[in-house]
């Protein structure tokens, strides 16, 4: 049994020459460590009597993953000092009532981020939701302003999951300068983006990045060559340890539920990763749950500190 934050060398059932001291990436134990940090800077604002963050967020009907994430989030406000407003919306919300209320936290100098938790129910466009949230309040980092600027090195709103997995590099100090990163998956909201930051030219990044997607013919030839792999495509184990070469960094984003009767919630999570063969490969890798998962919400408190302070 692996132990978190430890150097671990798998023994048994693989060949020595494979055999590699590899270290997890312990997102739960960075992201304590950058809410922390949030937390001081907090309590320092109150001192000075400047504006505490507020979140704003939108859950919409009843999704069981949704009701985690936003729960997390608020927990997360909660413990740092932040202010959060948690707004319920039935599943049969129509869009205009969703904009209306989206109109009213943009207007709501109080509210420095809003999030809309996705997926959104069908017949609401999430381009139109995207859209109508402020890009100064817009701490997901997923409106077309945020990234533009984002692309072109400027200023944003980084989206919050790639920004997490940037410091959780940064925390370990892992050398991208030059490395290979393949990234599998080329959604909006991870492996576009993560694609961008990897690539630009100041750390983490000045990576040479290729992105591979459903229509990548060769994909285990170009994940062999990944100095650094980000694993960003939702199929559960999906990357396997004939796909990695000895000594890469591996970051797991995928998060699925599958059926576990084993276990009291019927499901068990699952990420992109063959996480028991492709460890002993590895360097670095994430575990699931406990690598991207609480780095993104570390990013999003990030997010929403820098909302508020940019109103000093
Ligand atoms: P998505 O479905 O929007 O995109 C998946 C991408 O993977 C697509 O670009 C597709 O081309 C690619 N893909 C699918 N099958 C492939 C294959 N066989 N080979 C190569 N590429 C393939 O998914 P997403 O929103 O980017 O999320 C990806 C995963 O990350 C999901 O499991 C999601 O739950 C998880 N996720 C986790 C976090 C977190 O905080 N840890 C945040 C966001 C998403």
């Amino acid at each position: 049994m692996m132990r978190k934050g430890e150097n671990i060398i798998f023994g048994c059932h693989f060949p020595r020459l494979y055999l590699c001291p590899m270290k997890l990436l312990d997102g739960k134990l960075v992201s304590q460590a950058v809410k922390d940090r949030l937390k001081t800077q907090t309590d320092e604002r109150m001192l000075q009597g400047k504006k505490v963050p507020h979140l704003a967020a939108i859950l919409i009907g009843n999704n069981g993953a949704s009701e985690t994430y936003v729960a997390s989030k608020v927990k997360s406000c909660s413990e740092i000092g932040f202010k959060s407003t948690l707004i319920r919306l039935d599943a049969d919300v129509t869009e205009q009532e969703l904009l209306f209320k989206l109109n009213e936290l943009n207007e709501d100098f109080d509210v420095d981020g809003i999030l809309v938790q996705l997926p959104l129910p069908k017949g609401i466009s999430e381009q139109k939701i995207i859209e109508t949230i402020l890009p100064s309040k817009d701490v997901d980092g997923f409106h077309p302003e945020s990234v533009g600027r984002m692309v072109q090195g400027l200023p944003a709103f980084y989206p919050a999951t790639p920004y997490g997995i940037l410091l959780l590099l940064e925390h370990y100090g892992i050398e991208t300068k030059g490395k290979h990163a393949v990234v599998i998956g080329r959604s909006n909201i991870v492996g576009r983006p993560i694609s961008i930051m990897l690539n630009k030219n100041e750390y983490p990044g000045n990576c040479t990045v290729t992105v591979c997607h459903s229509h990548t013919p060769n994909l285990k030839e170009i994940c062999l060559q990944g100095d650094i792999i980000i694993a960003a495509l939702g199929r559960p184990e999906f990357l396997k340890a004939d796909m990695v070469k000895h000594g890469a960094v591996v970051v797991d984003v995928g998060i699925t539920r599958v059926a576990d009767d084993s276990k009291k919630s019927g499901f068990a999570i699952k990420g992109d990763v063959d996480f028991e063969n492709v460890a002993p490969l590895c360097s670095y890798i994430t575990p699931v749950p406990g690598g991207v998962g609480p780095m993104t919400i570390a990013a999003l408190m990030m997010n929403t500190f820098k909302a508020c302070a940019a109103k000093d």
